[in-house]
């Protein structure tokens, strides 16, 4: 049976006491409830120790917004999936469309960063997704299935069994613009669809999808009510514990 989880994706937003004050309200309030969803905060790698600290509710995870795809070494400024591991974080947002467009990551750099990532314990939220153009063009599943082939089919099952996959239409992300519920059942049901070619129906049907893009309280109940949307990756709306809270409470 596969989970549901509601990720938020801090970004780079709040400061360490900002992110703890907030780490702290979503974990009081998500105490105070029996969520039917695993809950996972994507921080900045600089409040993610202090964030696992703060967090005791039992549903609530911690996870990094990238890592190196280096082992270890002279790479200033860039932080390994070991040191990752090592705050006690466990999971890890990686090929997120920002990271794709602003910071140049290829397929290849991307299939690194998750085999570091699985060999060092750590579970994956792998993004995909297309640009409007490729949208318009009608080419989006074909954009989403090769970024899924390209950067993970050369994982066994059992390793492909540990990601977790986050659908998100690049022209939804802080837009505003949501996909629909039947656009985003659509893209999930192909990748399902796709995965069961590759690794057989109980991989497919044990693998967590997620929707991301500008995903709220008003829409998340119609988005997670499709057959094949496990729950969220939530931007914009994670940095507000009555928002986040809504979110999760749309299951
Ligand atoms: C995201 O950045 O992963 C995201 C989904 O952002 P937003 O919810 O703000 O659109």
């Amino acid at each position: 049976m596969r989970k549901n989880i509601v990720a938020g994706n801090w970004k780079m937003n709040l400061t360490l006491q900002e992110g703890i004050a907030l780490a702290k309200d979503v974990n009081s309030r998500v105490s105070a409830i029996s969520p039917k969803c695993e809950i996972v905060l994507g921080t900045p790698f600089t409040h993610i120790t202090e964030v696992v600290k703060t967090v005791d509710a039992p549903k609530i995870s911690v996870a990094a917004q990238n890592c190196a795809n280096k082992v270890s070494g002279a790479y200033t400024g860039e932080v390994s999936a070991a040191m990752v591991k090592s705050t006690g974080a466990q999971y890890v947002i990686l090929g997120h469309s920002e990271r794709r467009a602003y910071y140049g990551e290829t397929s290849e750099t991307l299939k690194e960063k998750t085999d570091l990532a699985l060999a060092n314990g750590l579970l994956p939220i792998f993004c995909i997704g297309e640009v409007l153009e490729e949208r318009e063009a009608g080419k989006h599943f074909d954009v989403v299935k090769q970024q899924i082939k390209e950067a993970l089919f050369h994982l066994s099952a059992e390793a492909f069994g540990k990601i977790v996959l986050a659908y998100e239409p690049v022209w939804a992300i802080g837009t505003g613009k949501t996909a629909s519920a039947a656009q985003a059942q659509e893209m999930h049901a192909v990748i399902r669809g796709l995965l069961k070619e590759q690794y057989g129906a109980e991989v497919a049907d044990n693998c967590t999808i997620l929707y991301g893009g500008s995903c709220n309280a008003g829409n998340a109940k119609e988005l997670f009510s499709n057959p094949d949307v496990d729950g969220g990756l939530i931007g914009g709306a994670s940095l507000k514990a009555e928002d986040f809270l809504a979110i999760i409470s749309a299951f």
